[in-house]
C-alpha cells in the first residue's frame, strides 16, 4: 500500500466515525462526548509538551511531570482491565451464541418434529401467504386453481358437512386449492342434490376440485362421489387400491372402454362389487381434469403426501405388501384400509382417519413414530374415526396423536350401528377434549387464522347434550 493510500483510508475512518455519530439521538451525544474528551486529550498533549517543554528548560528538579505520569499509569491500567472483562463477555456470549447453534443444528437435522415446526414457523412468518395466487405445489403435480375459495388470506378450513351416517369433508387451502374427502350416503335421507351440492359450489365457485379422496369403499363415504365426478373438474384423485368386481351387464360397455394401463395400477386381489362402487371407480378412472387429459389417479398405497406453499397433508396408507393381506371380507377390515392424514399448517394438526379402527391405528403410530421421530405426536384436532365406533379411536391412538378439539360425523337418530357411542365420547371427556357431532351440531367448520383454531357450527349445542352418545350391540 503506498503512504498516500494509507492517509486517504485513514480519512475514510473518521469520516466513517462521523457518520455514525449522526445516525441516532444517542449516537449524536456519544459523538459530541468523544469531541470533547478528544478536545481535553489534545488540551492534555498540548499541556504535557509544554510542560515537557519547560522541564527541559529548568532541568529534572521538578517532579510534578513524574506524578502525572504514574496517574497516567492508573488509568491506562484501568482502562486495560475493563477491556480485559469487556473481552470476556464477548467471548463468553459468542460461545453461548455458538453452542446455541450447534444445539439448533443437531435439532433440526435429526429431530424431524422439530425442523417441521421450524419450517413451519419460517413459512409462516417470511413467506408470502396469499390466498388465490395458486402458487401452491403438489407433491402429485395437480391442478392450478386459484381464487375458487372464498375465505380469508392465509386461513385453512376444514368443513365436516352434515351427511348423516356417512362422512364428507371438504378442505380449503390458503392458495385457493381445495380437496373432498368422501361423500356420503342418499340412503341415510341426506340428498345431495338439495344439500350438499349447493355447499359444496359455495365454496367451490369455478367448479374444480383439485384432490378428490375417496378413503375406502363403504357406501357411507362413496355412495355420492359418481355425482361429484360428473358435476366438477376433478385433476387428481387418491382412491383405495382396489378394483370393482362387477360384471353387471348395465356396466360391461363403461368397463370395456377402460384404459387397461389404468386398469393395471390396482394390484389388490380383493374386489368391491357394490353398483355404489363400481360407478365411482367407472367414473374416477375415467374423468377428464382440468388440462383436457385423464385425472392422475393415485392410489392410497404406502406413505404420500398433498402438499403447497404453507401447508402439507402426510398421509399413512397400508405399502404394498400391507395391502396384500387386507382381505376385504368383513366390515371392520374394509374400513382399515383408509388411509389416516396428517394436515399441518401454521403449526398446528389436524388428524384425518375416515373409518379407521383399532386395526389400522397401531400399524399407523408406529409408521408416524418412525416418520416424525416422535412418541407422540402434539396434534390439535381430530376427526373422529369410525363416526365415534367403540372400535375405533382407541387409548392408544389418542394418546399418541394429544389433541384439544375433536369432531364426529355421525346420525345418532335410528342409527343401526349405534354410533356415536358412549365409550368413544367418553374417551374423548376423560382427555378434556372440545368435541363436536354433525347429528346435533349440523355442518361443522374448523379454521385455522394464523396460530388460532376457532369452530363454527350450525347450531350451537350444550355440553351436557353432546356427552350423551348411544349404546347397544358392539359395532
Ligand atoms: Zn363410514
Amino acid at each position: 500500500m503506498a503512504k498516500g493510500e494509507e492517509s486517504k483510508s485513514e480519512t475514510k475512518k473518521t469520516t466513517s466515525t462521523s457518520k455514525s455519530g449522526k445516525s441516532s439521538a444517542s449516537g449524536a451525544s456519544k459523538a459530541k462526548s468523544s469531541t470533547s474528551m478528544k478536545s481535553a486529550s489534545t488540551k492534555s498533549a498540548t499541556k504535557k509538551s509544554s510542560s515537557k517543554a519547560k522541564t527541559e528548560e529548568k532541568g529534572n528538579y521538578d517532579d510534578k511531570p513524574i506524578v502525572e505520569v504514574g496517574k497516567k499509569n492508573v488509568k491506562v491500567a484501568g482502562v486495560k482491565m475493563k477491556k480485559k472483562t469487556a473481552l470476556k463477555i464477548a467471548l463468553a456470549i459468542i460461545a453461548i451464541i455458538l453452542v446455541a447453534v450447534i444445539v439448533f443444528v443437531v435439532l433440526y437435522e435429526t429431530k424431524p418434529d422439530f425442523k417441521n415446526t421450524v419450517d413451519e414457523w419460517w413459512k409462516y412468518n417470511f413467506v408470502d401467504k396469499g390466498n388465490g395466487n395458486g402458487n401452491g405445489g403438489s407433491s402429485s403435480g395437480g391442478g392450478n386453481s386459484g381464487g375458487s375459495t372464498v375465505i380469508s388470506e392465509g386461513e385453512l378450513q376444514v368443513h365436516m358437512l352434515d351427511v348423516g351416517q356417512g362422512d364428507c369433508i371438504l378442505i380449503l387451502f390458503p392458495d385457493g386449492k381445495e380437496m373432498l374427502i368422501d361423500c356420503g350416503n342418499k340412503s341415510t335421507g341426506y340428498n345431495y342434490e338439495e344439500t350438499t351440492k349447493p355447499y359444496l359450489e359455495k365454496y367451490i365457485t369455478d367448479g374444480q376440485i383439485d384432490y378428490l379422496m375417496l378413503t375406502h369403499c363403504d357406501e357411507d363415504h362413496v355412495d355420492q362421489l359418481d355425482k361429484v365426478l360428473a358435476g366438477f373438474v376433478v385433476d387428481n384423485i387418491y382412491m383405495p387400491n382396489v378394483k370393482s368386481g362387477s360384471t353387471k351387464d348395465k356396466f360391461a360397455e363403461q368397463f370395456a372402454a377402460l384404459p387397461a394401463d389404468r386398469v393395471a395400477m390396482f394390484t389388490d386381489e380383493d374386489t368391491i362389487d357394490s353398483d355404489v362402487y363400481t360407478k365411482f371407480y367407472l367414473g374416477a378412472l375415467t374423468e377428464v381434469a382440468s388440462d383436457g387429459n385423464l385425472a392422475d389417479i393415485i392410489l392410497n398405497v404406502g406413505n404420500f403426501a398433498i402438499e403447497g406453499e404453507t401447508y402439507k397433508i402426510d398421509f399413512f396408507g397400508y405399502t404394498a405388501e400391507e395391502w396384500k393381506t387386507t382381505n376385504l371380507s368383513n366390515a371392520h377390515k374394509k374400513n382399515a384400509i383408509s388411509p389416516i392424514g396428517i394436515l399441518q399448517y401454521n403449526g398446528k394438526r389436524v388428524v384425518l382417519t375416515g373409518d379407521s379402527n383399532v386395526e389400522n391405528e397401531p400399524i399407523f403410530i408406529k409408521k408416524a413414530k418412525e416418520f416424525y421421530g416422535v412418541d407422540k405426536l402434539d396434534c390439535d384436532v381430530l376427526k373422529v374415526g369410525h363416526h365415534g365406533s367403540e372400535t375405533s379411536t382407541t387409548d392408544e391412538f389418542l394418546d399418541f396423536i394429544t389433541v384439544e378439539y375433536a369432531f364426529i360425523s355421525c346420525k345418532a337418530a335410528g342409527n343401526t350401528f349405534y354410533h356415536p357411542r358412549q365409550a368413544t365420547l367418553d374417551r374423548l371427556i376423560a382427555r378434556n377434549i372440545t368435541f363436536y357431532r354433525t347429528d346435533l351440531n349440523g355442518n361443522i367448520v374448523c379454521k385455522i387464522s394464523g396460530t388460532t383454531i376457532a369452530f363454527t357450527v350450525d347450531t350451537e349445542v350444550d355440553k351436557s347434550v353432546l356427552d350423551v352418545g348411544l349404546t347397544g350391540k358392539t359395532s
